[in-house]
């Protein structure tokens, strides 16, 4: 066992509101990190220049800052780190495990549509991979990684055990686009990488991009942070938690009077149990919380128990 401290963080992207389902993401990494002398760090995913608000910025900060959940540092903008996420596309390119692609959008529906008549794998398989750099057209390109076609990808993961892909399933991805922005595939993991993060724990929404991901790992010879890839929160229907449900900000429920200490308790019990335990302080939580007890499939959000916790705080 490594005896790095602990760091996780927290990496939404800015684009609406704080939704509870990032709420109860954070107070996770918040707790697991805290419970272990680590480091809570925030990252604002704002790369996304068209649907990143500085309104959305503010909500998440404003909704950590209500829940308590205090971070180690400055929240850190992904978008002011594109500079370094060029660094390792152009890294990986001179090593040889990332290569320049000048297929056309074009060109890749066309591949595509050939191999849907011919009933072959739709993934589009670039031309570029193995082309020699004299050959290369001055035109446009983007960077993707040279991704092993042969064999499997597994990941371990804390929740989910050893998920395994066919690499004939994971195509190059581009890490690189072709106005020199870094892709979220690229970006994510070179600032995991860079803020030192040893334990992602986020939706399980993201399960398959850490197959991809491990690929950037491995390319840039970085040892992988441990994974923990959490079921999402549905409404008490077993259904995708949607506004139909009731309140899914985290700026309602402090609008609707409920207070922060009940809000952890009862967040914390939506998909991590302790024996039969309901009620707890922080200090139990973060004395008790580890992956293990992450259930396996998707929480159910429960009004009543909310209430019942929040009316013990
Ligand atoms: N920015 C991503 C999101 O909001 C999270 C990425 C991650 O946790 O790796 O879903």
């Amino acid at each position: 066992a490594s005896q790095a401290p602990v760091v996780t963080r927290i990496a939404p992207s800015p684009t609406g509101y704080m939704h509870i389902g990032t709420a109860r993401t954070a107070l996770f990494n918040w707790l697991y990190a805290r419970g272990r002398g680590g480091k809570f760090l925030m990252r604002i995913e704002d790369t996304d220049r068209a649907r990143s608000t500085p309104e959305a910025t503010e909500a998440i900060l404003r909704g950590m800052a209500w829940l308590g959940l205090d971070f180690d540092g400055e929240a850190v903008s992904q978008f002011a780190r594109v500079d370094r996420h060029r660094e390792v596309a152009l890294e990986m390119l001179a090593k040889g495990a990332a290569y320049k692609c000048f297929s056309t959008q074009e060109e890749i529906a066309e591949f595509r549509e050939k191999a849907r008549a011919e009933k072959r794998s739709t993934l589009f398989q670039s031309p570029w991979r193995d082309a020699d750099e004299a050959s290369h057209p001055d035109a446009p390109y983007v960077i993707r990684l040279k991704a092993p076609r042969e064999g499997v990808t597994t990941i371990h993961d804390e929740v989910q055990g050893d998920v395994t892909w066919q690499n004939s399933e994971l195509d190059d991805m581009i890490c690189l686009r072709s106005d020199g922005t870094p892709t979220y595939m690229l970006a994510v993991v070179v600032d995991d990488y860079d803020m030192g993060v040893t334990h992602v724990i986020r939706g399980d929404d993201h399960l398959a991009n850490a197959a991809r991901q491990s690929h950037i790992y491995h390319a840039m010879g970085w040892p992988l942070p441990a994974y923990a890839h959490i079921p999402l929160i549905h409404g008490p229907d077993g259904k995708k938690l949607s506004k139909r449900h009731g309140a899914t900000g985290v700026e309602e429920y402090q609008q609707m009077g409920y207070l922060a200490a009940g809000m952890r308790n009862y967040l914390a019990r939506l998909g991590w149990s302790h024996g039969d335990d309901e009620f707890f302080t922080d200090e139990q939580a973060m004395e008790w919380f580890d992956t293990d007890g992450i259930g396996k499939s998707p929480s159910r959000l429960d009004f009543k128990k909310l209430d019942k916790i929040c009316s013990q705080h």
